[in-house]
């Protein structure tokens, strides 16, 4: 038996291997292209590779049970928009600071002891690191999206045999891995509470960011902090380095002209770019532009929220309820959010194609729900599809 995501190159880089594994057998690095992937210290037995391939969100990303599914955005129980109703929260929010809110609301009302989620590594200020945060003070301070490659779930079980009731903020791909995990971990599934997510377009290699910070002229060495957005909406790719000196440019032009061009592989197949594995996801509800494209002018924060469980529908009752969001748009319809989320809604319809194509050349694809896959292409033009269907084969 073999570690097919490797040899697919499937790895999405949660870290959830080397957790559950330990260090001593799989080890969590970044490769020669910049991403994070396990690298197998020893051999796994056979029973390892099979719960090996039952964890991994690179592999598995199956839904057991389809309710509520939206074609196109995944289970909905409702859709609508907010903002953080602490100032400093939406500010330093990547959009209205919705996942800031909500997890402070968790921890501030004694929901969970601890929220796990991501931020700026202590020691390289360029590189992502996991956080377990418990004040809203940690929370704000790691507010806001790091588009390079986030091991969120590297230590989670050791997270978990520490605090009894936690909640995780992650990329859809880390929370598919969590959810398979509490499928197979009684502990899992006791102590976490709540999986909150965000809308994904797909992870760029730590070297967009290597990128970024030369064109600065300055050296990884020499940065302080950088944040890839927020402080604003959508806000600034913005570095401080050594010298207190602030190096900044768009969003536009951090993410539109170099990050999107470093993104690992799996995300050109991922059919859940929107978080359909969370009990909420959060996202940018961008207002639509002249030309029909969402408009990235800076203003205040608001953040496309969906409610996905029964357990997201309560708890966003609830954070409502305790003043820490304001509610600001409701129901809105499949259409509405197609037109706030182009990219998610064209990679979603054209995901089958793609893993036709590889299939086709004879590589392994993810486990996914196929025919609710099948059925949302249906929606697209069969113009688009074939075009994307020979690009996948080229790329390949
Ligand atoms: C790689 C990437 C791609 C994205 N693509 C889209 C997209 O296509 N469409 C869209 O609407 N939004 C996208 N976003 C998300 C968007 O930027 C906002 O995060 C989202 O709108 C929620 O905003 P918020 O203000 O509610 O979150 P905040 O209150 O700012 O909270 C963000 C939370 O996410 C955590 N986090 C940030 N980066 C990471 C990471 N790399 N890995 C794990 N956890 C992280 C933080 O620790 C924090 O808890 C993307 C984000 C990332 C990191």
């Amino acid at each position: 038996m073999s570690i097919s995501v490797l040899k697919n190159n499937l790895c999405a880089g949660c870290g959830l291997c080397e957790s559950v594994f330990g260090k001593d057998k799989i080890s969590v690095e970044y490769n020669k292209e910049g991403y994070l992937r396990p690298n197998f210290k020893k051999p796994l037995t056979e029973k390892e590779v099979k719960y090996f391939n039952e964890l991994c969100p690179g592999i598995n990303a199956k839904h057991d049970e389809i309710k509520n599914y939206d074609h196109l955005w995944g289970p909905t129980l409702a859709i609508s928009s907010g903002y953080a109703n602490n100032e400093e929260t939406r500010y330093s929010g990547s959009s209205g600071g919705a996942l800031t809110a909500i997890s402070t609301y968790l921890l501030e009302e004694g929901k969970v002891e601890c929220i796990v989620h991501m931020g700026a590594s202590e020691t390289h200020p360029y590189r992502n690191q996991y956080k377990v945060s418990q004040t809203k003070e940690d929370l704000i301070k790691h507010a806001g999206s790091r588009y390079a490659p986030s091991a969120t779930l590297i230590n989670i079980v050791e997270i978990l045999k520490k605090y009894s009731s936690i909640a995780v903020v992650g990329k859809p791909c880390d929370i598919i891995g969590v959810r398979n995990y509490m499928k197979k971990d009684e502990v899992a599934n006791t102590k976490i509470k709540h999986l909150l997510t965000f809308m994904c377009a797909g992870v760029p290699s730590q070297k967009g960011t290597k990128q970024l910070i030369e064109q600065f002229k300055i050296k990884e060495e020499n940065v302080v902090s950088l944040r890839y957005r927020g402080e604003g909406w959508p806000g600034y790719f913005k570095v401080v380095d050594d010298k207190q000196k602030v190096h900044k440019i768009t969003y536009n032009e951090s993410w539109g002209t170099v990050l999107n061009r470093y993104l690992q592989f799996r995300c050109k197949v991922c059919a859940d770019g929107t978080g359909e594995f969370a009990d909420i996801t959060c996202a940018d509800a961008w207002e639509s532009s002249e030309n029909g494209y969402p408009s990235f002018e800076e203003k205040k924060g608001v953040s496309l929220i969906i409610t996905r469980t029964e357990n997201g529908k309560d708890l966003l009752s609830q954070v409502e309820k305790h003043g820490y969001l304001t509610m600001t748009g409701e129901n809105f319809s499949s259409q509405d959010i197609g037109k706030m989320q182009p990219y998610q809604k064209q990679r979603k319809q054209n995901i089958i194609v793609r893993m036709l194509a590889l299939k086709l050349v004879g590589r392994g694809v993810p486990k996914y729900n196929t025919s609710l896959l099948f059925k949302t292409s249906l929606r697209q033009s069969p113009f688009i599809l074939v075009k994307n269907f020979l690009g996948m084969i080229k790329r390949l």
